[in-house]
């Protein structure tokens, strides 16, 4: 089986849907943007043993693919449409290939996004995705846009993706309804796509949370040139963490990766009507903190703690 027939019989399974898409399986994919759109584009690489276990299921290693590359879309307020996908593979197997093809539809067909193009190459295992979404002109959640004053939120829960790495790490298999909670958090992340597109109205900044909350959070205080003050008791955790990792649940939070939850500002004036608006979708946004002139301080109930001392953030001294 050629690279042509992989694509063929794996990978060409919806019909062209959207009408903007004017062609695909010519030499590029061709589409169309209405006057008052503007297009947010995004890539991220898988590769075997750096981002994940060799073990792991093809179908999961699709849908998470494709899930990291919607989240950063998510991050800036786009609503996803389309991706390509390169995919380089040591040899063909067949059910391999299935359960990947089937991974990657079911997570295309949630959030309406089309696969437009792609390669297909011989090698060590990697997933290459490379994902479009469009924006309003004029909107869009940018990392330098928080200011002083602004209230820091996250939504979902954090540290649980690190606590689902650390069960897959040790190969234990999962032993109750938490363990499988944590374990699909890590699996198979839910890109906020919903929650970021409603941001437009009530945020100009946002960030996904993909290297830890303190690590991300550092990327908007930097871009910003500002500070935060978090309080560690807001921390959105989740009742398996908590129950499952107890001494360990407020560090996997802060530092713990891949959680794929979005961290944005609010002025305080639009956070009423913000609380609100989420209302209508099936997400908690907690509200952690707010931005300083400088440094990040990190308050148990009023009090001072130390940070973590871990890299990423490692530029912010107290
Ligand atoms: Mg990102």
């Amino acid at each position: 089986m050629g690279e042509f027939d992989i694509i063929q019989h794996y990978f060409n399974r919806q019909k062209a849907k959207q009408h903007s898409v004017l062609t695909i399986g010519d030499d590029c994919a061709v589409i169309e943007l209405a006057p008052e759109q503007q297009l947010a584009i995004t890539t991220d690489t898988l590769a075997v043993g750096t981002h994940f276990f060799p073990d792991v299921s093809s179908y999961d290693l699709a849908y998470k693919s494709v899930a990291v590359n919607l989240s950063d879309l998510a991050a800036m307020g786009a609503t996803p449409k389309w991706i390509s996908l390169a995919l380089t593979l040591p040899n063909i197997d067949h059910q391999w290939l299935a359960d990947f093809s089937n991974g990657l539809f079911a997570i295309l067909e949630q959030y309406n996004v089309e696969l437009i193009g792609g390669d297909t190459t011989k090698g060590t295992l990697s997933i290459t995705i490379t994902a479009q979404g469009v924006l309003e002109k004029g909107k869009g959640l940018y990392r330098h846009k928080a200011q002083v004053g602004d209230l820091i939120f996250v939504s979902g829960s954090l540290g649980d993706s690190k606590a689902g790495l650390e069960l897959l790490a040790n190969q234990t298999p999962s032993k109750n309804s938490h363990q499988d909670y944590l374990l699909q958090r890590h699996l198979k992340p839910t890109p906020r796509i919903a929650l970021g597109s409603l941001l437009n109205h009530y945020s100009q900044c946002a960030i996904d949370i993909s290297d830890g909350l303190l690590a991300d959070l550092g990327h908007i205080l930097e871009r910003s040139q500002c500070g935060a003050e978090i309080n560690l008791q807001n921390l959105p955790l989740s009742t398996p963490l908590v129950t499952e990792f107890s001494t360990l649940a407020e560090r996997f939070a802060l530092t713990g990766g891949e959680d794929y939850e979005l961290c944005f500002t609010i002025l305080p004036e639009k956070e009423e009507a913000f609380l609100k608006a989420i209302t209508q979708l099936d997400i908690k946004c907690s509200c952690i903190g707010r931005i300083t002139q400088s440094g990040l301080t990190l308050l148990r109930n009023g009090e001072k703690v130390e940070l973590p001392k871990q890299a990423g953030f490692d530029h912010f001294s107290l």
